[in-house]
């Protein structure tokens, strides 16, 4: 008998615990540890934030359901992972031994690193679903006294979809109270250009966005560094190509909601030979750790490179469709090694997006995420926009009910089929 432990419950861990349990041995005991005794669906959090979603419409109680699985719940924050003995320390000062870890804590949001940056300091965030339902009350606050708002992705960001996502919802949301007029939008992002989206771009997701900002009367600033935020005015260094110095702007806002750099959890920073320099978790090809042999990684906590150098830094996404990649090879790979063979399951690490703009959407496939690539496509249109809210509730009805599909895959092929017909 083996215990093989997921610690986190988010995209990642969920999926990896009931693909485990249906991939181990009877007699193999499945653990998931989590903090949060709910699964949230992330993606929806920038709905949240506006109102247009209520937070228990994205959240599944987890007790119930991994019960119903045969899967043991714990619902404990992880204070230290100690690889080198095969052990996890818990917030209540208990351990959990495991023969098999599978990290997929998500990642830490790295607020600190902007002065004056985040929820305990002047601007809002969608990245945690608590953080949505704060952003949503300061909305309604908002839309009483309109003004300037900024939205974007700081230095060292990774995730910028959701940033033009909230940017069009926003405006969305503003125009249907009919006070968009009051509230100059301005979209400030480390990405080189619109629509890079740390990922080089897309098919012509650079055209695409241009387009909709300009459309929406959204102003940007690309190549851009924050430099600190206080109450009301944000400042901001533009640099040119070579990362010079190009313009400093003082930003004036009222709302502000700007996606930070990510870090791994503190629960693992800083182990030799277990995590990178920012905390994300070493992989090799089969998701395995290539120190400790019995530790995987999946979702947004692993160490990946960025696709290219840019003058700002930033970092390339890990998206819904990769995650779920991570996890089936994962799930392979620990039964091989409980059979005593290697692992040989990789990961395919596509990027397949359904960005919502508020009443369209843009929807953009990368395969691979990494160029040169067999297909890059992008495309637009009201279609995108109900292709999300229909993911999302038969995203969130499986997991309720303890099923994991290749949710992403059938997305992924469906929208290939578009592609393919739009081509013949
Ligand atoms: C706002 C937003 C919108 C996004 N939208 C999309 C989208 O539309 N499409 C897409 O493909 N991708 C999207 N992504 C990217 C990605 O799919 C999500 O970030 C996804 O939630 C990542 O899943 P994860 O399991 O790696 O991390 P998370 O979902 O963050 O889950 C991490 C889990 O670990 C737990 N945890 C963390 N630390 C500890 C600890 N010390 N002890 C115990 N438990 C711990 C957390 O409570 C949580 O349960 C979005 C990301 C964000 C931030």
């Amino acid at each position: 008998m083996a215990r093989i432990v997921i610690l986190g419950a988010g995209i990642g861990g969920v999926p990896m615990a009931l693909e485990m349990r249906q991939m181990a041995r009877k007699e193999d005991e499945v653990c998931v540890i989590s903090e949060s005794p709910t699964f949230h669906f992330v993606p929806s959090n920038p709905w949240v934030a506006v109102k247009w979603r209520k937070p228990e419409d994205i959240k599944v109680e987890l007790a119930p359901m991994f019960k119903k699985k045969g899967i043991t719940f714990v619902n404990q924050k992880v204070t230290r992972v100690h690889p080198d003995r095969n052990q996890i320390d818990l917030a209540d000062g208990s351990t959990v031994d495991y023969d098999y870890l599978v990290i997929a804590t998500g990642p830490k949001l790295a607020f600190e690193e902007v002065p004056g940056f985040g929820p305990h300091g002047h601007t809002q965030s969608v990245c945690h679903v608590d953080h949505a339902v704060e952003a949503a009350e300061f909305w309604d606050e908002f839309v009483k006294d309109p003004g300037p708002v900024i939205v974007g992705s700081v230095q060292g960001a990774s995730c910028f979809g959701p940033a033009y996502e909230y940017a069009f919802i926003a405006d969305a949301d503003l125009r249907k109270r009919e006070i968009r007029d009051k509230v100059p939008i301005t979209f400030v992002t480390s990405e080189p250009y619109i629509g890079h989206l740390g990922l080089g771009g897309v098919g012509d997701t650079k055209g695409l966005l241009e387009g909709e900002l300009r459309q929406h009367h959204i102003k940007a600033i690309t190549n851009a560094r924050v430099d600190r935020i206080e109450d009301g005015v944000m400042h901001v260094t533009e640099v040119d190509e070579k990362g010079q110095e190009k313009q400093k702007h003082e930003l004036p806002f009222k709302h502000a909601m700007m996606i930070p750099a990510f870090k791994g959890v503190e629960a693992v920073a800083g182990i030799e030979g277990l995590v990178n320099p920012r905390g994300f978790v070493l992989i090799d090809e089969y998701q395995r750790n290539p120190t400790f042999k019995n530790v995987y990684s999946v979702g947004v906590c692993v160490a990946i490179p960025p696709v290219e150098a840019t003058p700002v830094p930033t970092g390339s996404p890990k998206t819904g469709y990769m995650i779920e990649s991570m996890v089936t090879a994962t799930a392979h790979n620990i039964r091989e090694q409980l059979d005593g063979k290697e692992p040989s399951h990789k990961a395919t690490w596509n990027a397949l997006c359904l960005a919502d703009l508020g009443d369209t959407g843009v929807a953009f496939i990368a395969r691979p995420q990494m160029p040169p690539r067999n297909v890059t496509w992008a495309s637009k249109g009201r279609w995108v926009h109900l292709a999300k809210i229909a993911f999302e509730k038969y995203f969130i009805r499986k997991i309720r009910k303890g099923i994991s599909e290749p949710f992403y895959e059938r997305l992924g092929l469906k929208l290939m089929g578009i592609v393919r017909l739009k081509k013949s």
